[in-house]
């Protein structure tokens, strides 16, 4: 039995059987593709009308009857959903058949897109989301044993010793050394290179903005690398991202997208020519400026009909050469990246904040709505939080935690009522304002 079967087994997921199906699908022509999804809508909104008193209220109004809807066109009925709707709207997106769902799990989701919202998922969506993951990973050939590093943060929240055994000897077994670069006092980047230097990676699994600064000094040390491939996560792959790692790694680089409410939904394939959107799992619309409007199909705990994710992105019209007809997103647009830099030089990303506030239950224990960290010069940081007050001890927690990785830097924690979005409506997470960003 595979890995993938047995873990199905234990966790009552249907990962394998996604996995086959999005297998026969990838090759689907785009009317086969629409019917496919045309089954799922229907059964999903037959399932809100039955249980979800919010759209039940839409499809009331509408009049719209499920048996006889013919085209995805009915989605249009629908109006366009935003984090600001479920916040104002919480207990009405809960299922009345809510026990008889397999799986729920309740999350927090913030990340770049705005509002922190409480979103839940059950195993029928995560089913769906890694049967498409482990297609992706058949198309970047991450399927075969190769040594690979990884360069990703870890969590801030301290792991039992037993929990870090077990890490240190999964990684071990599986031929990949990791690196966690929110670990700045090892002086992480000299400690990546160094790998790099000693031993032979055939793979990099890396933030794109971290790994891009290791290039950017080994090209100033005129040092390459031949890497089969490099694939990115959690942050936009730019394209001098894309072309430094080629010049430096020699590499093949894939990119992949996904947002925290949804997860992963977008993939690069083999031909490099954008990222196939995965049309089993989600309808992809875009409004009048390009941001992406998205239904989840198979996420019937909190079903996610036209939800609005603030994502600029460009999506082709064009077929891929590979073969696939999936619509392809060949640029996603828009989402800055700001760091925090430290008086020690090293820097912090907004993943990191994220981790720190949520991994710490603070954002649960405190209600924290939203977040914002503000670089004001050298040696001042502004952390702002719309949430309950912080008692002493997790106030502490917090400044000691970014003080252990940039410096004795002044930190200090301001209670907002609303905290603005930038000119372009979108939200930031870090502000640097030494960056002029
Ligand atoms: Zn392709």
């Amino acid at each position: 039995m595979n890995k993938i079967k047995l873990l199905d087994i234990l966790t009552g997921k249907s990962v394998w059987e996604n996995y086959q199906t999005y297998n026969i699908t990838q090759w689907y022509s785009k009317e086969e593709m629409q019917k496919f999804q045309l089954n799922k809508l229907k059964l999903l909104l037959q399932h809100c009308n039955e249980n979800i008193p919010y759209y039940q209220r839409i499809i009331t109004k509408q009049g719209i009857d499920i048996e006889k809807i013919d085209s995805l066109d009915v989605l249009k009925q629908f109006p366009i959903l935003t984090k600001e709707i479920i916040q104002a709207n919480y207990d009405d997106f809960i299922p009345k058949n809510q026990n008889s769902i397999r799986g729920v799990k309740l999350g927090q989701t913030g990340g770049t897109t705005g509002n922190i919202l409480f979103k839940r998922n059950d195993a029928n969506s995560r089913s769906s989301a890694w049967g498409s993951a482990k297609r992706a990973e058949d198309w970047m050939g991450l399927n075969l044993p190769k040594k690979t590093l990884i360069l990703m943060g870890g969590h801030v929240k301290k792991t039992s010793l037993l929990n870090r055994l077990t890490t240190k000897a999964l990684e071990l077994l599986s031929n990949n050394v990791k690196v966690d670069i929110y670990d700045t006092s090892n002086k992480t980047l000299e400690t990546a290179i160094n790998l790099l230097k000693s031993n032979k990676f055939s793979r990099i699994r890396a933030y794109p903005q971290f790994l891009f600064s290791i290039a950017l000094k080994l090209e100033e040390l005129e040092i390459s690398f031949f890497v089969d491939s490099i694939y990115t996560t959690a942050e936009p792959l730019m394209p001098e991202h894309r072309a430094l790692f080629k010049k430096v790694f020699n590499a093949e680089v894939f990119d992949q997208y996904g947002c925290g409410e949804i997860g992963g939904l977008a993939y690069e394939c083999e031909k490099h020519e954008g990222l196939h959107i995965t049309e089993e799992h989600v309808i992809v619309e875009q409004n009048n400026s390009n941001e992406l409007i998205i239904t989840d199909l198979d996420n019937y705990t909190m079903p996610f009909i036209r939800y609005w994710n603030a994502d600029q992105a460009i999506i082709s019209e064009k077929n891929c050469s590979c073969g696939r007809k999936s619509q392809l997103i060949t640029q996603i647009m828009g989402r800055t990246c700001d760091y925090i830099t430290g008086i020690n030089g090293q820097y912090l990303h907004w993943a990191y904040f994220w981790h720190l506030i949520f991994d710490s239950d603070i954002a649960k224990n405190r209600n924290v709505k939203k977040f914002q960290i503000v670089q004001e010069n050298n040696d001042r940081i502004l952390v702002r939080l719309i949430a309950d007050t912080l008692t002493e001890d997790e106030e502490r927690f917090l400044i000691t935690d970014i003080q252990k990785r940039i410096g004795k830097v002044n930190i200090s924690i301001a209670y907002e009522d609303h905290i603005e979005n930038s000119k372009t409506g979108k939200y930031r997470p870090v502000i640097n304002h030494m960056l002029n960003l």
